[in-house]
């Protein structure tokens, strides 16, 4: 054994592992991967796995639906010295095989006795909506409810990012919408003046400030809707604070704590 080896910190536990058969970069800092399990790997869409590289674990949100043969992710790198298992993890491409828990974790799922659906994420953070739609869309069975009919839901996506190369889902969730008319995406950028934003004519502003008037806009009444936040954790608190002293129901994902 190297001495680089002898110094890897052990993952303790069951784990498995899975190799990443695909990678896509989307930007300097973004990438996606596809990896497939050794083993089955079930999940509910919005649930995320947890996998490790060189000893270091972190959970990551599942982009997939349970139907796909393999779990896809969308990955921020958060460089060093600052990222422990990003930077790992942006090193690695096909063939290689990363750490995986066996069981999934996460209870931001589709809140199905709700009839819409308002998504809010940022970045990375809309990744378990794809995989509610994705699952939605294919599913004809998905997901039970004994108080909305399934014809009945709606999906509203509003996806925050400064710089529009960062959505990493907006081809597909733009094509969903043409398509269905029960599913619409707004995807806005915060810093549109900036130069890599030159020809965006899109929404504008942070996705937290333009949530409010969207619901009213859009009639979304309080009994009916479940709003959503998933990403930025400062994103999630502005909106979590906008709808607190009202009755619309809300769940968020926080992908870090801002004083870590
Ligand atoms: C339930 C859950 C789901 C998640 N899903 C995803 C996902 O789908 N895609 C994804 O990229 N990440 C996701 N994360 C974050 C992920 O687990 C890691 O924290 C992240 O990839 C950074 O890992 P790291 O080891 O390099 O840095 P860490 O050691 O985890 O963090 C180092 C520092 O950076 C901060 N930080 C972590 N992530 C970010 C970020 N994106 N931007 C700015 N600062 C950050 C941390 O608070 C900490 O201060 C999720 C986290 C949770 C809790």
């Amino acid at each position: 054994m190297t001495q680089a080896q002898d110094q890897t910190p052990a993952i303790r536990g069951k784990f498995t592992t899975a190799t990443i058969t695909r990678r896509e970069d989307i930007a300097h800092d973004l990438w996606k991967i596809w990896l497939k399990p050794e083993q089955p790997f079930m999940f509910k869409p919005g649930q995320y796995c947890t996998i490790g590289a060189g000893g270091i674990e972190r959970p990551y949100s599942i982009v997939s639906s349970p139907d796909e043969p393999e779990i896809e992710l969308f990955i921020e790198l958060v460089p060093l010295p600052d990222g422990n298992l990003t930077p790992i993890l942006y090193e690695m491409g096909v063939g290689e095989t990363v750490t995986l828990r066996p069981r999934p974790k996460g209870i931001f799922v589709l809140q199905p006795s709700y009839k819409n659906h308002v998504l809010v994420g940022t970045v990375t953070g809309t990744v378990p909506y794809v995989s509610m739609l994705r699952k939605f869309l294919n599913d004809p069975a998905w997901p039970e409810s004994d108080d909305v009919q399934r014809s009945d839901h709606r999906f509203f996506v509003l996806e925050g990012a400064s710089y529009k190369h960062e959505f990493g889902y907006d081809d597909e969730l733009g094509d969903l919408a043409d398509k269905h008319d029960f599913i619409e995406f707004l995807p806005s950028v915060s810093r549109p003046d900036e130069e890599p934003n030159e020809g965006w004519t899109g929404a504008t502003g942070r996705i937290n400030t333009l949530v409010e008037d969207y619901v009213a806009e859009k009639g979304l009444a309080p009994a009916d809707t479940c709003i959503y936040a998933c990403g930025h954790p400062q994103m999630i608190e502005d909106v979590k604070a906008r709808f607190a002293d009202t009755d619309y129901h809300f769940i968020e994902e926080r992908f870090w704590k801002e004083d870590d």
